[in-house]
């Protein structure tokens, strides 16, 4: 081998910006770095078992997928380790020293402002691997890829400044162990009964087994034992469920750490069977995949509890991009690839679903929780609204599910449904009037208005822009 000992490699500009914001930005919510780090570590089990699909060897060394955490509390280090995917010294250079990714010019823009120091705005980012340096000054990363040898493995090493060192390895074990050099005031993570408390706050619902020593009076034995509850939620019996196991599976999956507004949870037995569990979050999240309507993501698609791909495209139309969640079909070829989904029977089966789920959802909502449904609406009224043009089929139920400022309020409120307004109409009245303008307020003393008004009839007032767009495609309710 004539690689150099130890390489030492600048991170990227963007990479150095995010590291010095994590380090001097971020102070509330610091626990949130193990959330992330797990996070990782069951992405990387996730990636295995997907490659594995196509090369069984891949599984042959390294036993049962999980991940392990350990402290130390002489040399004062907190150590995560899975034996998922691992990675090669290309893809460490990669994947942590560079950000090719969009989101990263978002999160630099939207923790500029000192009202957003929050560490838990971190994973929404796609950038949770440097929330360690949150907590630690130092950062140890050894691993292997699955499938390579032993001699192939990388030792990744920073703190967190401006810089980072590479170093070639043997490395027995497939996947990565993660060390962190604590800070000096970061001791609370040394605790064994506070690592529990936070992997049962935060990750209970990882999918895989997270273990660490078990106890034995006070002191760490020899023996592990698996601290979360390691299976996947959906698969459990809604019966067996409660509401704050959806809520935590929740933020597990998306990494938004307000609560969902509502979920649904079916299974489906049949010709095919799957099952769909589907949420609706309170607001956009704040990497802002709503600005783009080709930038979906946050619906995973799993085949008999193999993690697959997110699938948001494929199984939702784009005018319910909103809704994030869990899609696990028996039925599915393993090695589906998207091409198979765009066209396969069965997914548009399944799409089908999701689609008459979710609005059987926001129905649901409409009906029994309009204060949530208002908020929702504030949020996600507008992508909603594109179903009115995207989806003829279900434009009817769209439209009911439509809310709009009106006369009949003094305020500008998006409240009205369009059957609040049929329930106030005039005896005699055979239309539904509207009128968009530029804002509330120059539709609300639109010359117009008064005419009507003087006979009696409400007028819905309408200022988003896509209201006129979406008006001439509804021409009847
Ligand atoms: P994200 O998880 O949203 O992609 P992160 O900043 O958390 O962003 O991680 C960056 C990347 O580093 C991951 O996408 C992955 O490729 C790689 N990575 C981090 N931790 C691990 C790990 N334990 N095993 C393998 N790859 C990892
Ligand atoms: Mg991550």
């Amino acid at each position: 081998m004539t690689e150099a000992a130890t390489q030492t490699l600048p991170f990227e500009a963007e990479v150095s910006q995010v590291l010095h914001l994590v380090t001097h930005a971020l102070y509330s919510h610091k626990d949130v770095f193990l959330r992330e780090l797990i996070s990782n570590a069951s992405d990387a089990c996730d990636k295995l078992r997907f490659e594995a699909i196509a090369q069984p060897g891949l599984m042959a060394e390294g036993g049962e997928l999980g991940i392990e955490i350990r402290w130390d509390k002489d040399a004062r280090t907190l150590t995560i380790t899975d034996n998922g995917i691992g990675m090669s010294r290309d893809e460490v250079i990669e994947n942590i020293g560079t950000i090719a990714r969009s989101g990263t010019r978002k999160f630099l823009e939207s923790l500029s402002g000192d009202a957003r120091a929050d560490s838990r705005l971190i994973g929404q980012f796609g950038v949770g691997f440097y929330s360690a340096f949150v907590v630690a000054d130092r950062v140890t990363l050894e691993t292997r890829r699955a499938g390579a040898t032993a001699a192939d493995g990388v030792r990744w090493s920073s703190d967190g400044s401006s810089a980072y060192t590479l170093e070639t390895i043997q490395h027995a074990a497939r996947g990565t162990t993660l060390t962190l050099h604590l800070k000096p005031d970061e001791d609370e993570f040394l605790d064994p009964w506070r690592l529990r408390e936070l992997v049962k706050k935060y990750s209970e619902h990882i999918g895989f087994p997270i273990r660490m020593l078990k106890l034995v009076e006070g002191k760490p034995g020899d023996a592990l034992e698996t601290v979360n509850h390691a299976a996947a939620l959906w698969t459990q019996p809604r019966s067996e469920l409660k509401d704050e196991d959806y809520q935590s599976f929740y933020k597990t999956l998306t990494h938004d750490f307000n609560a969902p507004l509502a979920w649904t949870h079916n299974r489906v037995e049949g010709k095919q069977s799957y099952t769909l569990l589907l949420y609706l979050p309170e607001k956009p999240p704040f990497d802002a995949l709503f600005s783009g309507r080709d930038e979906r993501k946050g619906l995973k698609l799993y085949i008999r509890r193999v993690f697959i791909m997110d699938a948001s495209e494929q199984l939702l139309p784009a005018y319910l991009r909103f809704v994030r969640g869990v899609v696990d079909s028996d039925d599915l070829p393993l090695n589906v690839s998207r091409e198979i989904l765009q066209e396969n029977r069965l997914v548009s089966q399944i799409r089908a679903a999701c689609c008459k789920r979710t609005l059987d959802l926001l129905d649901r909502l409409a009906r029994d929780e309009a204060p949530r449904y208002a908020e929702f609406y504030k949020s996600f009224g507008n992508v909603l609204k594109e179903g009115i043009v995207e989806d003829s089929d279900n434009r009817e139920r769209i439209a009911g599910l439509l809310r709009f400022a009106s006369t009949h309020h003094s305020d500008a409120t998006q409240s009205v449904s369009l059957d609040d307004y049929i329930g106030r109409m005039q005896a005699g009245q055979e239309s539904i009037y509207y009128l968009t303008a530029e804002s509330w307020a120059a539709a609300r003393h639109s010359a117009q208005i008064e005419a009507l008004a003087a006979r009696g009839i409400e007028v819905l007032l309408m200022s988003e822009r896509i209201d006129e767009w979406a008006m001439q495609y509804l021409s009847e309710y």
